[in-house]
């Protein structure tokens, strides 16, 4: 039996703290003894049966542990090696997206904490072909928000062809937008503008490298970007606000692309003189492939992304759910199943 965070059989956004029997592994599976795993919005969202219910689903996307057993065939892990457990947890590996380097669009994707028990237990399952290896100089603890929010900004800025020099908007400061600034920065060489509405966040995002800080409160943003720095090659949403879209589409310059993160509810607005007349691209992006993920994990361990992290124990789950829904948080809370106090 290994402790573990459960959604609820009523779904009502919360998580049991019990003991669970996980099943033998497979061919090609291991098992990893956690000592990590962070909470994100999405686990809120699979605990409230936002995707579907999933009662009694082990939650949990943001995992680092230790791999303690592998089935026979498999020659890709071993014993003691760390590995993550991120949202994409495995696909088919044949299809036409997993064939062209686009394997987390597969329509066979298996998603960890939701479709197949995650990683908020002492223990978890992953698939060995599939579950990424962390670097032994990356700190775990920050290991666990790079599975996540580091590989999705990341992922977002190569989506949006950003380049050493080229001006790239990064909308919202917030967890992923933080990150965002740190890898345009510190890894595509790009100036920096950050659009938020919180001064703290404006603030944290100069210190992280952000060139051009704007308020979003403080008159019409694309304007603004337009004045000061020509518009931006490339803009990457991370803002849950359908208007950040229609703003960052009138920021961008001729040839310019809009990369989507963020899932707001609703429609964005695309102006379609400056869409046809200026060339406007736009993109979604979705976390990232494992290539993704291990170039992230490098530029973690090199330390050009650092994620703003702190430990909890499990048992405090429930009120880090509550803390999280009222927006209390500042960067990630992350679980610690290593039983060292810290
Ligand atoms: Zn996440
Ligand atoms: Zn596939």
């Amino acid at each position: 039996m290994v402790k573990a965070a459960v959604v609820r059989d009523n779904s009502d956004g919360y998580v049991d703290v019990k003991d669970v029997k996980l099943r033998p592994i497979h061919e090609g599976e291991a098992l990893v003894k956690v000592e990590y795993c962070g909470l994100c919005h999405t686990d809120l969202h699979v605990a409230s049966g936002d995707f579907g219910e999933v009662p009694g689903r082990i939650i949990g996307h943001e995992g680092v542990g230790r791999v303690i057993q592998v089935a026979d065939d498999v020659t890709d892990l071993k014993i003691g090696d760390r590995v993550s457990i991120a949202w994409f947890y495995s696909a088919d590996g044949t299809c036409e997206y997993c064939v062209t380097g686009n394997e987390t669009l597969c329509r066979n994707v298996k998603n960890s904490g939701f479709t197949v028990n995650g990683a908020m237990a002492e223990e978890c399952i992953v698939d060995a072909k599939y579950a990424v290896k962390v670097p032994e100089g990356l700190d775990p603890v920050e290991a666990t928000s790079l599975t996540c929010a580091g590989v999705t900004t990341y992922k977002a800025l190569k989506i949006g062809d950003t380049k050493p020099g080229k001006w790239v908007e990064v909308v919202g400061a917030g967890g992923l937008g933080n990150l965002g600034v740190q890898l345009a920065h510190n890894v595509f060489g790009a100036p920096v503008v950050v659009v938020d509405g919180d001064p703290k966040k404006l603030e944290a995002a100069k210190k992280n490298g952000a060139d051009v800080l704007i308020n979003r409160h403080d008159g019409n943003v694309a304007e603004q970007i337009q004045d000061k720095v020509g518009g931006v090659y490339d803009s990457i949403v991370t803002a849950v606000n359908p208007d950040a879209f229609t703003q960052s589409v009138n920021a961008l310059r001729p040839n310019g692309t809009l990369v989507a993160v963020a899932l707001p509810k609703g429609d964005m607005a695309l102006n379609i003189d400056k869409t046809v007349l200026d060339g406007i691209k736009v993109a979604g992006s979705l976390v990232g492939t494992r290539q993704d993920l291990r170039e992230t994990f490098q530029f973690g361990a090199e330390g050009k992304v650092k994620p703003i992290v702190r430990t909890d124990k499990l048992e405090n789950i429930n009120n880090v759910i509550d803390d999280m829904k009222a927006g209390k948080i500042v960067g990630r809370v992350v679980f610690d199943f290593t039983g060292d106090d810290k």
